[in-house]
């Protein structure tokens, strides 16, 4: 049959099959709430009957501005699947670039947790298109404040229906959107379609992939601003897996180790920050979480060293690859049969690598001249990518094309893959250090330092050099408490890498900054050691 894959269909099934699962949360107004798929399914339909009750058209963008938790679980399937689009708003952007996605999307309506307020009433005045706001929270806790068409999410669902008749959707319907801030240029709106997002779901939840079922209990501590919290919001309801949001808490490790031991979360996913705030807070309090037994680490490169150090606590750590614009999922880490007779050694340096392409991604990488390169784990060119959940093209920027004429997305990164399909990333093309003509991969240089055990975290960039054209610089937070040798540094990088990939130079630094999602910005780096010569 002719069915459409949609997200009403998730909705639907979830409500009808797995309504007694749960979804936990911590919010900033109820560090504990609790309530099951058929209570959050009920209140997403008193939500469609209130945005109904505002008429907003097919495609309509609405936004919000929101940490991991219910309500914005809510709002995820009540406007996907009334024919409008989520727009999904990192609130951790510069308020210029807040400012300029909001009216890039021209966004009708923006729910927003009540932290965020401050930030829109500042930029108010420069939003035209925006109607209205409604503040993710009860009437009890809902704060002053000076935007106009303010209303209290709470109040703005109770007075209506819990019935409602969901539109029926084209599967190709826009369902939601999630704007990419690349190292150049203004943020790009990625959307996905209710059929993008189902496949992705259903690939994304494979034995190979998270290997998801209705005995998970599952915890997103990537954000459901940043790539719809890697799908999770989707893949969960559509097995019945039990879901923990940790509200404003992400990086918190006393609040991620709380609620993984009382709600027995076993599967959670995160960026390698994440990791590294969990890892130190057990180590530091004596604590453990014996319930989690393994997460996806993505987002970045995740050094061995951190891997070893979630070992011991009984977390096996999976590497994922994705992008934005691939809803994220392109490649997934999970051991072969044959690894299993393998040394430690060996094991070790698959498990560092970015997976395997899961069905669906086809993957190919190419030279400075769009020629194929083989499978053989040693030749490295740009990655490019196709499939049913990768952008075909930027909202609003038609006139760019996004694809090559071969129907090819540009990832940025490079990579090298080896003869079973494991991805190695290398770079990003913008951060290969370039040296005597030859690149250097920065991520493995950095992986490499990060296995000292006196460096908490280290980046790598290119700096100008008189005979080599540009040479590595290692720039290095010492652990806490440490007080590292530069020398020792380096030298501890012998016989890890390319002799002549180690950095002549390694300087120490209190803070490395991040982006809005976590990496290592390599743009503010550059900037910051840019008087920097060898
Ligand atoms: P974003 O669109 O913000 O999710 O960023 C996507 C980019 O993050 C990719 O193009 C990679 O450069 C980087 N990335 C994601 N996952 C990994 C990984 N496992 N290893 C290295 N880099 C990664």
């Amino acid at each position: 049959m002719d069915s459409q894959l949609t997200i009403t269909s998730i909705m639907e099934h979830a409500d009808k099959i797995h309504g007694a699962s749960e979804i936990v949360s911590f919010t900033a107004d109820n560090p504990e709430h609790r309530y099951s798929y058929k209570d959050a399914f009920q209140r997403t339909r008193q939500l469609a009957n209130a945005l109904k009750d505002l008429q907003f058209k097919r495609g309509d963008r609405i936004a919000t501005l929101a940490w991991n938790d219910y309500r914005h679980f809510e709002l995820y399937y009540a406007i996907s699947c009334s024919g409008q689009i989520c727009h999904t708003i990192n609130p951790r952007l510069f308020p210029e670039q807040i400012e300029f996605i909001i009216n890039h999307a021209e966004d009708k309506l923006i729910f927003t947790d009540p932290m965020f307020l401050p930030l829109l009433e500042a930029l108010k005045s420069r939003l035209p298109t925006v109607e209205g706001y409604v503040v993710l929270t009860s009437e009890q806790n809902m704060p002053d404040c000076t935007l106009e068409n303010v209303h209290c999410y709470e109040t703005f669902i109770s007075e209506h229906s819990e019935e409602f008749d969901w539109p029926s959707l084209d599967e190709n319907t826009a369902s939601s959107m999630c704007y990419t801030s690349g190292t150049t240029g203004n943020p790009k709106g990625v959307v996905y379609s209710h059929r993008s997002t189902v496949l992705h779901s259903l690939v994304g939840s494979l034995p190979d992939a998270m290997n998801l079922s209705g005995s998970d209990v599952i915890m997103p501590i990537v954000p459901m601003f940043h790539v719809n919290a890697w799908g999770t919001s989707y893949s969960a309801p559509l097995v019945g897996a039990k879901l923990v949001f940790p509200g404003p808490k992400m990086a918190d490790g006393e609040t991620l180790t709380k609620l993984i031991n009382t709600e027995k979360v076993n599967y959670s996913l995160g960026v390698p920050t994440v990791w590294l705030a969990l890892v130190e807070y057990l180590n530091a309090s004596g604590n453990s979480v014996d319930s989690l037994k393994s997460v996806v680490v993505g987002g970045a490169a995740c050094p061995l060293s951190l891997m070893h150090a979630m070992d011991k606590y009984g977390i096996y750590m999976h590497v994922g690859w994705g992008m934005t614009e691939m809803s994220p999922l392109g490649s997934y880490n999970k051991p072969m049969e044959w690894m299993k007779d393998v040394s430690e050694e060996e094991k070790d340096a698959y498990r560092v690598r970015a997976g395997r392409m899961v069905y669906g991604v086809e993957m190919k990488i190419v030279d400075d001249n769009n020629k194929a390169l083989p499978w053989d784990g040693i030749a490295s060119g740009l990655l490019m990518v196709k499939g049913p959940w990768v952008c075909n093209g930027y909202f609003k920027l038609e006139d760019q094309p996004a694809l090559d004429k071969d129907g090819w997305f540009d990832t940025g990164d490079m990579a090298s893959i080896d003869e079973y399909g494991y991805v190695v990333i290398t770079d990003r093309v913008k951060d290969v250090i370039k040296s005597g003509g030859e690149w250097i991969s920065s991520i493995e240089v950095e992986n490499a330092a990060m296995a000292h055990d006196q460096v908490q975290e280290a980046a790598v960039i290119g700096v100008p050099h008189p005979k080599w054209t540009e040479r590595p610089l290692l720039i290095v937070i010492p652990s806490e408490g440490a007080d590292p040798d530069k020398h020792e540094i380096i030298k501890s990088l012998e016989g890890k890498i390319a002799k002549w990939w180690i950095p002549e130079d390694c300087v120490f630094v209190e803070e490395i900054p991040h982006t809005a999602t976590g990496k290592i910005s390599k743009k503010d780096l550059r900037e910051r050691f840019k008087e920097y010569a060898y």
